[in-house]
């Protein structure tokens, strides 16, 4: 990649200088210059140029052109049996539940492009799962079912998958931002030296110039950048658990299951070799200090620094109790030790999507609110009629936790 001014188009008007945030262009005896030491080829400064005198060259990969690549693809993730299962539907409990939030609004992209919309499965006896992938709206499976990919193991996953964007051409590609996406999608985006944008809590897609709108929280959550991978396919993100919809499951959908054999898979590109990896899984150990799955709970009672002490989460759990809810955290209490992580919602937490979120003296910083704000009912407390939870809060309550949450607890207990 590479950037340049072409001097006799710059007349110095000094533009780019104003739409670079880092400070890596500066105008010297009326032309612009731009620094490669501090340049991020963010594109900033080329719209800005009204003399089109700013020119970043972008190598494309091989030798496809990027309109070549279509359709929708998503990383069909699978979690250990105990994780994440609920209802009787098939595949809940093996498929990971941020699959079938991506199934809904990738199929909507699809739509929207007129391609198919399609998942990617690997593992060993998965094959049952692609049918339920099909019910939750894939159009294709790329089925990759073998013993040596039983355990997810990153390198092998990487080399197989590469291989399938390689074969098949995706212009778009998802997965959830879980541990594995977080994992996974960096090493396959830089084999196939395309852009991953990572984190998304939105994606949409401008029809026209055909690419994905991909948002998320940008320069410590204080503004929602939109990113875009103009030049290089697949246009690769991860997207957080619990900030879309689920698709819902329709078994009447047909769709089509591609088996795509390891072999087969790696041969794409004339190989056939096995599956080298520098890491071997020994044992799958579960950790037992992020057991709490708020995401999954239909209501959610948050404490946050206006708790004032450890103990008084106490009060909070009392409620949890009469209401069948969960504990939430903002982050001060977590960062004091007041309550594990795996209880923080936001931004640097988990996202949650509750029927119900009550916030209790919790500020409704924008970190906290990225974790939470598409609850479908906010009831706030706090003593600040001024705090922004209240700005989203569909019911607020001015006044003193210690006063009010004990008498909620105990006029719910009473109906009980
Ligand atoms: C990169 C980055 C990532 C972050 N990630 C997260 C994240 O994931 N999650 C998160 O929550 N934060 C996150 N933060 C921190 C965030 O900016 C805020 O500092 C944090 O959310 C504030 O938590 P709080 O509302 O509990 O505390 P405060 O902002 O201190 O608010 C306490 C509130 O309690 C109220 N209060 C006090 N006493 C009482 C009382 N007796 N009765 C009623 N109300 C009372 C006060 O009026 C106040 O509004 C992040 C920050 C950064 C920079
Ligand atoms: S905006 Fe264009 S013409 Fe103006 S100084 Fe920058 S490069 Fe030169
Ligand atoms: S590409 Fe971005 S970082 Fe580089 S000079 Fe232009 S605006 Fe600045």
């Amino acid at each position: 990649m590479g950037i340049r001014v072409i001097t006799d188009r710059c007349d110095g008007c000094g533009l780019c200088v104003q739409s670079c945030t880092y400070n890596a262009i500066e105008i010297k005896d009326n032309m612009a210059f731009i620094s490669l030491e501090n340049c991020t080829f963010c594109n900033a400064c080329v719209p800005a140029c009204p003399t089109e005198a700013i020119v970043i060259k972008v190598r494309a990969y091989g030798n496809t052109p990027v309109q070549d690549y279509k359709g929708v693809w998503i990383f069909a993730e699978q979690i250990k049996e105990k994780e994440d299962r609920q209802g009787s539907q098939p595949c809940k409990g093996q498929i990971h539940g941020v699959v079938f939030e991506l199934l809904s609004k990738g199929r909507e992209i699809a739509l929207q492009l007129g391609v198919d919309c399609s998942c990617v499965l690997l593992g060993h006896n998965i094959k049952n799962c692609s049918s339920c992938l099909i019910a939750r709206g894939a159009d294709k499976v790329y089925v990759v079912d073998d013993k040596r990919l039983e355990e997810f193991n990153v390198e092998p996953y990487t080399q197989v998958i590469t291989k399938l964007v390689l074969k098949y051409k995706p212009e778009i590609f998802l997965a959830g931002s879980t541990s594995t996406g977080r994992v996974l999608f960096p090493r396959v985006a830089a084999r196939l030296k395309t852009g991953l944008t990572a984190d998304c809590t939105e994606l949409d897609v401008d029809i026209e110039k055909k690419l994905l709108l991909q948002t998320r929280p940008a320069f410590g959550g204080n503004i929602m950048a939109t990113i875009l991978c103009e030049n290089k396919r697949p246009q690769m993100a991860t997207v957080r658990h619990k900030v879309m919809k689920e698709a819902e499951f329709n078994d009447k959908r047909k769709g089509e299951i591609i088996e795509a054999g390891v072999q087969s898979a790696l041969s794409a590109s004339g190989g056939g070799e096995p599956l080298p990896s520098r890491t071997k899984v020994i044992k799958f150990v579960e950790d037992l200090t992020q057991q709490v799955n708020i995401q999954e709970a239909d209501i959610i009672v948050s404490g946050g620094k206006g708790l004032g002490a450890p103990e008084n989460f106490k009060l909070i759990e009392e409620l949890d109790e009469v209401l069948g809810a969960a504990v939430g955290s903002s982050r001060p209490p977590v960062d004091d030790n007041w309550i594990p992580y795996s209880h923080q919602i936001g931004q640097t937490g988990k996202t949650v999507r509750p029927k119900l979120y009550i916030a209790c003296g919790i500020s409704g910083a924008i970190q906290h609110l990225a974790g939470m704000s598409s609850s479908e009912s906010i009831i706030a407390i706090n003593k600040d009629p001024e705090a922004p939870i209240f700005k989203i809060a569909d019911l607020g309550i001015v006044g003193d936790l210690f006063e009010i949450v004990p008498e909620l607890t105990e006029r719910l207990r009473k109906k009980r």
